[in-house]
């Protein structure tokens, strides 16, 4: 049985948000030729809260990447919602990742100038979306920044400065939110503040989440972990705690040294 039938088959918890079917992604040619994945079936349901983690080079950012558009895949398929990604062109590719799917990365990328509300809107302004006032209302709840959305990056925390691009990258109320080492950069006090953030927005608005990490207590803030492993996902994890988490990827770094 493949992942995306014991994870997705179901039916029970909702619909997918995204999913690959024998995804495969090959870099160069001839002797260069890096498999970075090979044959990674997974869905990734709504309202979902999903980590991924694994050695270094073996696939995560890989997965992401072409799970959001951003890459081309070279086997298999990616759907996000109901559209099949390879059926689109570039500028599709574009309004579809625009409208569909917000990022999150490991620095914050706000502008510096701006305040943190006008921050979180820029990428409507940008497309002329006029955001969704009651939504937003909401996200801003849910980030706890409500006193502080007249403030410029440089006037709050790391954690905060994070909370605001995530509240950026859920203001367009996207399908999913792809989310690569978020709290990479942060304290551990400040990344226990966007994981929770991000947590919240997952049960309080229903949103989808992917979030790449290498720490097991970051991990343990989703509601399931995918094991990545020489571009194949190898396990999974439903309900992670940091230490069943700690356990199995001891497990990878046994099986490296055999
Ligand atoms: P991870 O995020 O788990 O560290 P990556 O997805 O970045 O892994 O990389 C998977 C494999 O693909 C690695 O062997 C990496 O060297 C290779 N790779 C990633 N991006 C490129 C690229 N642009 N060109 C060639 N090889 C790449």
């Amino acid at each position: 049985m493949s992942v995306t039938e014991t994870t997705a088959g179901t039916g029970s918890r909702g619909a997918l948000a995204a999913a690959a079917t024998n995804l495969g992604k090959v870099y160069g040619t001839g002797e260069t030729q890096v498999i970075a994945l090979e044959d990674v079936s997974v869905g990734f349901r709504r309202a979902e809260y999903t980590a991924i983690m694994g050695p270094s080079g073996s696939g995560k950012s890989t997965l992401m990447h072409c799970m959001a558009g951003l890459d081309s895949i070279s086997a298999g398929s990616v759907r996000l919602g109901e559209v099949e990604l390879s059926s689109l062109n570039d500028k599709q590719l574009t309004l579809l990742r625009r409208e569909k799917v917000g990022f999150v990365f490991q620095a914050f990328n706000l502008l510096p100038t701006l305040t943190a509300l006008e921050n979180i809107t820029l990428p409507m302004d940008i497309a002329g979306v006029k955001p969704d006032k009651k939504w937003l209302d909401q996200v801003i709840a849910t980030t706890g920044l409500r006193d502080r959305l007249g403030h410029r990056p440089a006037e709050l925390s790391g954690g905060q400065q994070q909370r605001v691009a995530c509240a950026r990258a859920l203001a367009s109320k996207p399908e999913i939110i792809f989310a690569d080492e978020p709290t990479g950069n942060l304290d551990s006090h400040s990344g226990a503040e966007v994981l929770g953030f991000l947590r919240a927005s997952v049960r309080e608005t229903g949103q989808t989440i992917v979030m790449v990490t290498h720490d097991p207590g970051a991990a343990s803030y989703a509601d399931r972990v995918l094991f990545l492993a020489d571009g194949r996902i190898v396990d999974e994890m439903a309900n992670p705690t940091s230490d069943l988490v700690l356990e199995r990827m001891k497990r990878f770094d046994a099986a490296r040294l055999i």
